[in-house]
């Protein structure tokens, strides 16, 4: 079943175009990876999907599920369960993060028309959910990131992602220099939350991410474009050679 259909998308920002006609289909229980040199465009496309509002799109559509994605404010896009993890989650000091949490939970389940869970009952599931994604419950009676390490911050993503269980993930792991554990706790938990009835697109420039998650597609742009798709060999490929190659077969074929 199709969740994300992409086509031809196009945006700007400050009227400059960054995303100059992406075509992306996404179908439940798949893993796209999307790779590129900074500054290709890969946040971007990651922000014009949740809604930021810096970006302006110019041309093509986007379905989600039974929606036109452009038709949904951002805050719908996430109740309708596309979930973006923050690039720099926000630190809520004075607000412990099971309070926090719990009230995500709650205002997405009255959405769903389900009923909330109280605090005992919330407490019980999100032990649930942590010991699945190995993690201690120290963490819920602390605020939320404050002085959270970013494998701390990391873990914290997952477990929203893990407890909000949307159709569609998508995590954008930027320059900001993952470690070894961060990547462990990132791939554990897509390994984790993909089932196959939502998709994760997974926005990275690290091949060693793809070392522990297996992607079914991985996609590489280039100047606002997806220029080849691929399985997960295209990861590996890009880590032999690089992207130039791209660049050079592009000019020949164009
Ligand atoms: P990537 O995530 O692949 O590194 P980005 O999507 O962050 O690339 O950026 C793509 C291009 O868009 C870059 O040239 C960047 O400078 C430009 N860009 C992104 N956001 C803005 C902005 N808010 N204002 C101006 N230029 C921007
Ligand atoms: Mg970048
Ligand atoms: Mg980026």
């Amino acid at each position: 079943k199709t969740i994300l259909n992409v086509q031809g998308l196009r945006a700007t920002v400050n009227g400059i175009e960054i995303l100059k006609g992406i075509d992306l289909t996404v179908r439940s229980g798949e893993i796209h990876a999307i790779m590129g040199l900074n500054g290709s465009g890969k946040s971007t496309l990651a922000k014009v999907l949740a809604g930021h509002s810096a970006y302006e799109v110019t041309g093509g559509n986007v379905q989600f599920e039974d929606n036109n994605l452009f038709e949904l404010a951002p805050e719908e896009r996430a109740r309708a369960g596309i979930f973006l993890a923050f690039q720099y989650p926000i630190e809520i000091p004075g607000v412990a993060n099971n309070q926090f949490l719990r009230l995500a939970y709650n205002t997405l389940q009255v959405h769903r028309g389900k009923d909330e869970l109280d605090p005992l009952e919330f407490d019980d599931f999100v032990r649930e959910k942590m010991k699945l994604l190995d993690m201690n419950p120290d963490f819920l009676d602390r605020s939320v990131n404050e002085g959270f390490s970013g494998g701390e911050k990391k873990r914290n993503e997952i477990l929203q992602m893990a407890l909000l269980e949307p159709r569609l993930n998508i995590l954008d792991e930027t320059d900001s220099g993952l470690d070894i554990d961060a990547l462990k706790i990132v791939a554990n938990g897509v390994n984790q939350i993909t089932n196959k009835d939502n998709a994760t697109i997974l926005v990275t420039h690290y091949q060693r991410l793809l070392d522990y998650i297996v992607p079914d597609y991985v996609h590489v742009m280039v100047s606002g474009r997806i220029v080849r798709t691929g399985g997960k060999e295209l990861a590996l490929e890009l880590e032999a050679r690089g992207y130039d190659w791209l660049n050079a077969e592009r000019e020949t074929t164009v």
